[in-house]
């Protein structure tokens, strides 16, 4: 027979349903791994009263459990790293960080649609990523690449891209 305590299935229920938040939710710089940020996230929103460039959504409720949580979706709006949100949280669910040490996730490009790999001349990605010719850098051709060691996933590349929908996004996570 499985005996499965309280603790053990909200553990599970957090863990499960971090899983599948951390595919689909770009969480703000020093962001605890999903499920224990779920579990220490107060749902207070302060980080979205401070954010500068208003880039902190909160979860209405279509998504589980991270209902009241602060996420991004940088083709509205991009964090730029200032990390006052993390300054703010008492619950220490974002943790403060270096700038080089945020990990929201990693730029991705789609190859098929970039212009740049299609042929054409753009770089706007490259021009505006904070960590300049780090981590975008540009291959043969001037074809973009991201760096993963380097990129921090804070969207700003995915923000300007000029194709719509952008051909580099960000997937949440580390
Ligand atoms: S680091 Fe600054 S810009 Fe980025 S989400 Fe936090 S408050 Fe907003
Ligand atoms: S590649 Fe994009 S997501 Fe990564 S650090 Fe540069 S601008 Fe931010
Ligand atoms: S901005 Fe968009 S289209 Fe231009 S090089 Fe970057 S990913 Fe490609």
């Amino acid at each position: 027979m499985i005996t499965l305590s309280i603790a053990g299935l909200l553990s599970f229920l957090l863990g499960y349903e971090g899983e599948a938040a951390a595919a689909r939710l770009l969480r703000p710089p020093g962001a605890l791994p999903e499920a224990e940020f779920l579990a220490a996230c107060l749902r207070y929103g302060q980080c979205a009263q401070v954010c500068p460039q208003q880039a902190i959504q909160i979860g209405r409720g279509d998504k589980g459990l991270t209902i009241g949580t602060p996420y991004i979706e940088p083709r509205s709006s991009a964090c730029d790293l200032c990390l006052d949100c993390s300054k703010v949280c008492t619950s220490k669910a974002l943790r403060t960080v270096e700038k080089e040490k945020v990990k929201m996730g990693t730029a991705v490009i789609n190859q098929d649609r970039c212009l740049a790999w299609q042929g054409d001349e753009c770089k706007v990605c490259y021009a505006s990523c904070p960590f300049y010719n780090r981590a975008i850098t540009l291959a043969e051709h001037k074809k973009p690449v991201v760096n993963p060691d380097v990129c921090v996933g804070c969207g700003i590349c995915e923000h300007v891209c000029i194709v719509t929908p952008a051909t580099i996004t960000v997937k949440a996570g580390r």
